[in-house]
């Protein structure tokens, strides 16, 4: 038996047994990630897509992505890669790609205007050891790595990233408990913790998906711009209220059809609502 640090839910597992994530075994008396090194999806993308606003803006960001995801958001877009693991396979296909290899990649696209390598698309700290690797190899060839990550991890695992680490987007999905624990399968405290070390070390920038009836409030607004705009030892001497807020606009899919898109009034009214606490707050998906 042995037990995962990675997340809030601690799995303890057997020998060969995954846990919740899909992506972490127990091999040898330890949990591994089980698909290091295994690429699902790769892409040339503008860095605002991750999203990223102020952080070398204009220029392009070799995303890549591999399998499994600590949460289950009933919207997740990315299903395929992130959660049918989960569900007892996936259908995808996917490539061994070891850091070197996947460094050669991120070195060969700066013709095109790539910076560096993030690491995307599924949970990427479900096999933060390949993350850790690789950002380590892609730092040693000039060039710059990003993490989009929905934050929900130890803060030990930021110790190991960060020296490699040079811009994080995070995932603050909602301001409640009950919203993190009943519909996303996560732990809000974790995630705000996570965050708070994260800002000190690195470029930070936050994104909140605004989802019907969930977490669309403007009070739930407010109390979330207020906590960003309180953290302190912000990196690069910034403030608090100088870490960039993404508020997206949610659109029907996977286990979540019932609803309507998000209106565009209430993306932009809750963007004025975080803009009293916030210098830097965004529209995504609008
Ligand atoms: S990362 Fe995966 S195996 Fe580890 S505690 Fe979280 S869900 Fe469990
Ligand atoms: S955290 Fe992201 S990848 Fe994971 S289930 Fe939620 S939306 Fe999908």
């Amino acid at each position: 038996m042995a037990r995962c640090n990675v997340c809030f839910r601690h799995c303890e597992l057997p020998e060969g047994q995954t846990g919740f994530c899909g992506a972490r075994k127990t091999s040898g008396g330890i949990v591994r990630p089980v698909f290091y090194s295994r690429v699902s999806s790769l892409a040339l993308d503008p860095i605002e897509k991750k999203p990223l606003a102020r952080f070398h803006p204009g220029s392009m960001i070799l995303s890549a992505g591999s399998l499994g995801c600590n949460l289950h958001c009933p919207f997740c877009q990315n299903h395929a890669i992130a959660q049918q693991i989960r569900e007892g396979g996936f259908s995808v296909p996917t490539e061994e790609i070891t850091p070197e290899e996947l460094a050669e990649v991120a070195v060969r696209c700066r013709s095109r205007g790539n910076i560096g390598l993030a690491f995307t698309y599924n949970e990427p700290l479900v096999c933060w050891e390949y993350v850790r690797d690789t950002a380590k190899t892609v730092h040693e060839r000039g060039m710059l790595n990003v993490l989009v990550t929905n934050g929900c991890a130890e803060t030990g695992i930021l110790d190991q990233l960060s020296p490699y680490i040079d811009a994080m987007n995070i995932d603050l999905k909602g301001f409640t408990d009950r919203y993190y624990r009943e519909t996303l399968g996560g732990d809000r405290r974790m995630v705000m913790d996570f965050i708070r070390e994260a800002v000190q070390r690195c470029h930070v920038e936050l994104t909140t998906l605004i989802v019907p009836g969930e977490n669309d409030s403007e009070s739930e607004m407010r109390e979330l711009s207020q906590w960003v705009a309180g953290l302190k030892n912000v990196s690069g001497g910034r403030q608090g209220t100088d870490i960039p807020l993404h508020i997206s606009r949610f659109f029907p899919r996977y286990r979540m059809r019932e609803k309507n898109p998000t209106e565009i009034r209430k993306i932009r009214e809750l963007v004025r609502t975080a803009a009293e606490n916030l210098r830097h707050v965004y529209s995504g998906n609008c």
